[in-house]
């Protein structure tokens, strides 16, 4: 079905550069019932970890960024979702707030978000290192050993059943794969109990206009498998 404005995704997927999108069926599936926390048990325990997790990372002084970070940036969203978002690590925005893609490359992945019916509140959002390296650089491989525990430790406690690697630091920490993204993105991958998709970080596709059509053909795939599998659960808040 090509999206028309009178399609309740179409303008969300126009705000995300596209002007001609083919949605996969059940793309628009409804959401389910929101699930009260106090009704749900596995809420708190889920949160309460992930809570108790950020605690211990906001001291951490594992490795050299923490020297020039101003906030550690843990992650945020729904980790009842099932459903995780890999970045690379903070930029400016987000040392400066604490928190995940908050910046323009940020604002483009609410935008990928909303084009498949996804929002902060259906996902979780991490980075593979959680303190800004200097000048936006890419981690150093023993930041990113000295930081993996964190993203380990936040995958356990979620659990999830998809996984989206946004770029070639997410996919190295989650796959220790140095092909490229033109490479990995073709096919999921498994990671555990968890279906893996590698596609472009947003930051690449504000640099190169041209890796929109290849993310949005990697988000219809998304959307397709969350519907297959039944998720995001939609319970709780972000
Ligand atoms: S980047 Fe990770 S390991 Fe390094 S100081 Fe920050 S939280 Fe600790």
């Amino acid at each position: 079905m090509p999206g028309r404005p009178s399609d309740p995704l179409w303008h969300a997927v126009s705000t995300f550069g596209l002007d001609f999108v083919h949605l996969p069926p059940g793309a628009a599936a409804s959401r389910g019932a929101p699930v009260s926390p106090q009704t749900d048990p596995g809420i708190s325990s889920v949160r309460r970890a992930m809570s108790d997790l950020a605690a211990e990372v906001a001291g951490c002084r594992a490795c050299r960024l923490a020297e020039t970070r101003k906030l550690p940036v843990f992650g945020e969203g729904n980790p009842d979702s099932g459903v995780v978002f890999v970045g690379e690590g903070p930029g400016q925005t987000e040392d400066e707030t604490g928190r995940p893609f908050v910046g323009r490359a940020g604002q483009l992945l609410d935008r990928i978000l909303a084009s498949i019916d996804l929002d902060r509140t259906c996902c979780y959002i991490a980075n593979a290192v959680k303190c800004r390296p200097p000048g936006n650089r890419v981690p150093l491989p023993d930041e990113m050993e000295a930081c993996g525990w964190i993203l380990e430790r936040q995958l356990e406690i979620i659990s999830p059943g998809v996984i989206v690697a946004l770029g070639a630091s997410a996919a190295s920490a989650l796959l220790g794969s140095r092909a490229s993204i033109a490479q990995l993105r073709v096919g999921w991958h498994s990671r555990g109990e968890a279906s893996l998709m590698v596609t472009y970080h947003p930051s690449a596709v504000l640099r190169t206009p041209a890796l929109k059509r290849p993310v949005w053909e990697d988000m219809k795939k998304l959307r397709s498998r969350l519907n297959e599998i039944g998720l995001p659960r939609r319970s709780g808040n972000g």
